[in-house]
C-alpha cells in the first residue's frame, strides 16, 4: 500500500469542482446563491458574474470569488469595469453580446437571476450548450414559455425552478405518474397589502410596496408580490414547469409562506413543502440536484409558529389575478404583452410616474389594445415584446397621477 499522492488528490478535487455562472449575481438571488457557495467554496468553480450597473459589487464579487469573467449589462459602465478589475486576469465584457458571452462560458450550472425579459437571451444561450439552469428568472418563461422549452427539449438542457413556490413542487410532484396529480396549489404571502382596503390602496407609496412582510427581494419582485401580479406570473410559470392542465393550477393566500406549495393526489393525499421563508433553501437544492446540502436558514419549528391560515384570494382587490389567468387560457401572445407592460408599468411606478393601482390598469388597456396572435419564433416574441411596451409607454403618457 502507497501513501495518497497530495498532488493527484488536489487534481481530483478541482475536476469534482462544479461550475457555475450567475446571471445578475449582485441581486437579490445571486448574493443569497453565492453567499451558499462562499461556505462550500472549495466545492464550485465560478465562471461568469453579471450585473447591470454595479460595478462596484460585482468586481468585488469577481475577485473574491476568483471568477473567470465579470459582465456589466451597461455598455457605458465597461470602462469603469475594466478599470475596477485591473491587474487581475477576470476577462471583462459589456453589454447583451458580454452577457451572451458569459453565459456561453463552460459552466454545467448556471443561475439565471436577471429580472426581466433582459434575462431571456442569456438564458437561452445557456440551454442551447446543454447547461443545467437554476431558473429564478420567471419572466423568460412566461414572455417565451412555449419558445423556451421547446429549446431546453432540444438541446437537452436541464431546468431546476427556484422559485420557492415552483422548487417546493419540484420536490413533491410525482413526474413517473403525472396523471395521479389531481392540482397543484400555489401558495401566496398576499404581500404586504392583502388585508388592506380597497380605496386606502390609492395611496400606496413605492417605499410601502417593496417591503415585504416575509421575504428580502429585488424591487421589481417585491412590487410584483404587492399587486398580487407575481402569484399571476408564478401560475403561468407552474403551466410550463410541470406537466399538468390549465385548470389544474389554484392559488391560495398563506400569510405565513410557511407551505411553499402543495401538490394534491387522486386519491386524496396532499403533498406540501415546507420551510422558513429563506431563498437560501430553494437555490440550495437546485445548487446541490439531485442531492441536498446543508444550508444556515433558520430551522423551521412548527411549535413556534403555531398557527398556518389560508385565505381564498380577493380577486376584485387584486385583478392581477384574473388578467393573468386570462392571459395564460387565451395563449399565443397574451402573456408576452402582460409581462412586457407590467415591467414597463412597475418601473412607472417606482419612478412615481403611476399611481400603485395604475399598474394593473395598465397591463389590462395593454392587453385590451393588442391584437393577439401566435408566435413561432424568437423575432417574433421581441416584437410583440416591443410593442407592448411602446404601447403601455403611451398609455401613461395619459394617466394623471
Ligand atoms: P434584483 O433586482 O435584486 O436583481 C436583479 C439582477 O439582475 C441584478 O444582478 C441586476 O444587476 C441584474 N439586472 C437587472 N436588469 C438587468 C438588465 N437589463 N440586464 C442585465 N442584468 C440586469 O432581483 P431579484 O430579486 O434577485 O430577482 C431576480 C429574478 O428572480 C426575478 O426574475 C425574480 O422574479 C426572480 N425571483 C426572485 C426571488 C427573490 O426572493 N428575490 C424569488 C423568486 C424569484
Ligand atoms: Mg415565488
Amino acid at each position: 500500500m502507497s501513501l495518497p499522492d497530495i498532488d493527484r488528490l488536489n487534481l481530483v478535487t478541482v475536476k469534482n469542482k462544479k461550475s457555475v455562472t450567475i446571471l445578475g449575481s449582485t441581486g437579490s438571488i445571486g448574493c443569497n446563491t453565492l453567499d451558499l457557495i462562499s461556505r462550500n467554496r472549495g466545492d464550485y468553480d465560478i465562471k461568469a458574474l453579471t450585473a447591470n450597473r454595479d460595478v462596484v459589487k460585482l468586481a468585488q464579487q469577481a475577485k473574491e470569488f476568483n471568477a473567470d469573467m465579470a459582465v456589466i449589462a451597461d455598455m457605458t459602465l465597461y470602462g469603469e469595469l475594466k478599470s475596477a478589475l485591473s491587474g487581475t486576469t477576470i476577462i471583462v465584457a459589456a453589454g447583451e453580446k458580454g452577457l451572451n458571452e458569459a453565459a456561453d462560458m463552460p459552466a454545467e450550472w448556471v443561475m439565471s437571476s436577471i429580472v426581466g425579459a433582459a434575462g431571456l437571451e442569456p438564458t437561452l444561450t445557456a440551454i442551447r450548450r446543454g447547461a443545467t439552469i437554476a431558473l429564478a428568472n420567471k419572466e423568460c418563461l412566461v414572455c417565451a414559455g412555449d419558445f423556451m422549452m421547446e429549446q431546453v427539449r432540444k438541446y437537452d438542457a436541464t431546468l431546476l425552478p427556484v422559485d420557492s413556490e415552483h422548487n417546493a413542487i419540484f420536490q413533491i410532484f410525482d413526474f413517473n405518474h403525472p396523471e395521479n396529480v389531481e392540482k397543484i396549489t400555489l401558495t401566496a404571502s398576499g404581500g404586504p397589502f392583502w388585508n388592506m382596503d380597497s380605496i386606502d390602496m390609492a395611496s400606496i407609496t413605492p417605499s410601502q410596496a417593496v417591503k415585504h412582510p416575509n421575504w428580502s427581494m429585488g424591487a421589481k419582485i417585491s412590487v410584483d408580490s404587492a399587486t398580487l401580479m407575481n402569484k399571476g406570473l408564478e401560475l403561468i410559470e407552474a403551466y410550463y414547469l410541470f406537466p399538468v392542465k390549465k385548470d389544474q393550477l389554484d392559488i391560495i393566500i398563506h400569510p405565513q409562506s410557511i407551505i411553499h406549495s402543495t401538490v394534491s393526489y387522486i386519491d386524496g393525499s396532499v403533498i406540501a413543502q415546507l420551510g422558513m421563508p429563506d431563498m437560501r433553501t430553494p437555490i440550495s437544492y437546485a445548487l446541490a440536484w439531485p442531492n441536498r446540502m446543508s444550508t444556515p436558514s433558520k430551522k423551521l419549528n412548527l411549535l413556534e409558529i403555531g398557527t398556518l391560515d389560508f385565505i381564498a384570494p380577493n380577486r376584485e382587490k387584486f385583478p392581477a389575478l384574473n388578467i393573468t389567468r386570462d392571459a395564460l387560457l387565451y395563449g399565443e401572445s397574451a402573456p408576452t404583452i402582460l409581462n412586457a407592460s407590467n415591467e414597463v408599468a412597475v418601473y412607472a411606478f417606482l419612478e412615481g410616474r403611476i399611481g400603485f393601482q395604475d399598474i394593473v390598469k395598465l397591463v389590462e388597456k395593454t392587453l385590451d389594445k393588442i391584437n393577439f396572435n401566435k408566435m413561432s419564433c424568437l423575432s417574433d416574441v421581441h416584437e410583440v415584446d416591443e410593442n407592448a411596451r411602446r404601447v403601455s409607454n403611451e398609455l401613461i403618457k395619459g394617466i394623471k397621477k
